[in-house]
């Protein structure tokens, strides 16, 4: 009889004892976390991405053996389904860049062509410059006001954690040649958007036109550069640049999205998307934009591999041809829209390698609590609560846009702006600590997204 009490005490205390379901799936995210704080891998992929691929352009053969690279990758560290999506694109070439400055102060300019520009007259192109203080004051100017002027946009650039500054200071590279050349401009020069406002690296960047004015050709010159010809242009208004540069637009290249997949226990329909960027701009690595993102997602996915298999799939998408606009998104948007219904949360590390601070979510108010759950396993990693305006990164708000449930893990960007787009973007700039904690905050935000009883729903509109 006490033998039998005993043995029936002891069913008791261990089913009390024993985690619940929920439980259970904050331990396992918290071991995941554990084995990616101790874990090279990241590092390692990284290494290996900016060493032996190097700089890779969307479009060009560097980006096509980059997306060779990943398959043989991806496949070798145990991945299913591992495979190329290929769609075509216009492709792009950087050529050659001289600006000098016209008499009596004659000397060069450092400057480097804005991403799909297009190339001046052979010979290059000579034209009095008028400056505007920002995009804004761009804006105001009349049509025809600069007929067979270059336009110069200068314009600051604030330096912030979340990356707010870009949002205001892109403009002036995005539209601002399509705007000029609309008031009669033939060429564009702008100060580069970026806060590194000592170096005379200048930023690259995709402009983009517009079917209703001239393409004219942009550049962006380094910040002292800028300085320098605001001064000059202070002295000497109506001064004159000699402008040459041999970029252009090829016809239709290659590229392509690679995708990778953990195939789900229980709901293999169900899709976790990871997403990155296998580009870079060709004047660097690009260890940060975005060979970080891809070592990062890589390495959590393969953290979680071997841990055990999740109820829902885990799908790596590593995106061609993110730089020029996205052209890879919208490419895997046009292939998926039929079962896009399948695809229950996406986020994407594209900011660098700094630390994950901040959790902010695009998902339906009723879900708010699992984001919470999810949030106070990162917490350890210093992950606080952020908007409720998620698109889940770049590349992937063209799906989070068209209705998919998307969280981002945001990075602290408060030097990214520094080397972003520039020659300087390369492993040397990379924390690898940093580079851990964002491996362990994407291995257990995945973990338990994976998982979570009941997953994700579409945020309403
Ligand atoms: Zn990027």
């Amino acid at each position: 009889m006490i033998r039998y009490f005993l043995a029936c005490l002891s069913m008791i205390i261990a089913l009390v004892a024993s985690p619940s379901i929920a439980e259970q799936l904050e331990e396992q995210a918290n071991e995941l976390i554990d084995t990616a704080l101790q874990s090279d891998l990241s590092w390692e992929i990284l290494e290996s991405l900016t060493t032996e691929v190097g700089p890779r352009l969307a479009g060009s053969p560097a980006e096509a053996r980059a997306r060779d690279w990943a398959v043989a990758k991806l496949s070798k560290l145990g991945f299913s389904n591992v495979h190329v999506e290929p769609f075509s694109m216009p492709g792009w070439e950087r050529g050659n860049i001289s600006i000098k400055v016209g008499e009596p102060y004659s000397q060069p300019l450092t400057g480097t062509a804005l991403g799909k520009s297009v190339g001046t007259p052979v010979g290059g192109l000579n034209a009095e410059v008028v400056r505007f203080a920002n995009y804004a004051e761009l804006l105001t100017a009349k049509e025809g006001s600069l007929i067979g002027k270059i336009a110069f946009i200068d314009g600051e650039m604030v330096r912030t954690q979340d990356g707010a500054g870009y949002r205001l200071a892109g403009p002036r590279r995005w539209s601002g040649p399509y705007e000029a050349a609309k008031r009669g401009a033939i060429a564009v020069l702008i100060r580069s958007v970026g806060t590194d406002i000592n170096s005379r690296t200048p930023h690259t960047g995709g402009t983009t036109y517009g079917d209703d004015a001239p393409r004219i050709p942009a550049a962006a010159l380094s910040n002292p550069d800028a300085d320098q010809l605001a001064r000059l242009l202070a002295i000497k208004p109506g001064l004159t640049i000699h402008f040459t540069q041999t970029s252009r637009i090829l016809t239709e290249v290659q590229s392509g999205n690679v995708v990778a997949e953990i195939p789900g226990s229980k709901f293999p329909d169900e899709v976790v998307l990871l997403g990155a960027h296998l580009d870079s701009w060709d004047n660097s690595t690009g260890a940060q934009d975005d060979g970080s993102g891809v070592a990062i997602v890589t390495a959590a996915a393969k953290i979680i591999l071997d841990h055990g298999q999740p109820e829902r799939t885990i799908r790596i998408v590593l995106f061609g041809a993110e730089e020029p606009g996205l052209i890879g998104a919208r490419a895997y948007l046009k292939a998926h829209e039929n079962n896009l219904d399948q695809i229950m949360m996406v986020t994407e590390s594209d900011f660098g390698a700094g630390r994950v601070w901040r959790m902010d979510t695009g998902i339906a108010k009723t879900d708010e609590e699992k984001a919470d759950r999810i949030l106070a396993v990162l917490a350890r990693l210093g992950v606080t609560k952020g908007l409720r305006t998620a698109t889940g990164g770049p590349d992937v708000s063209v799906l989070s846009a068209a209705g998919t449930p998307a969280i981002t893990l945001k990075q602290n960007g408060w030097n990214y702006f520094d080397i972003h787009h520039t020659p300087n973007d390369t492993l040397d700039k990379v924390d690898p600590e940093d580079l851990k904690q964002n491996t362990a905050v994407y291995a257990g935000f995945a973990w338990m997204v994976a998982n979570i009883k009941g997953g994700f729903n579409r945020p309403q509109n």
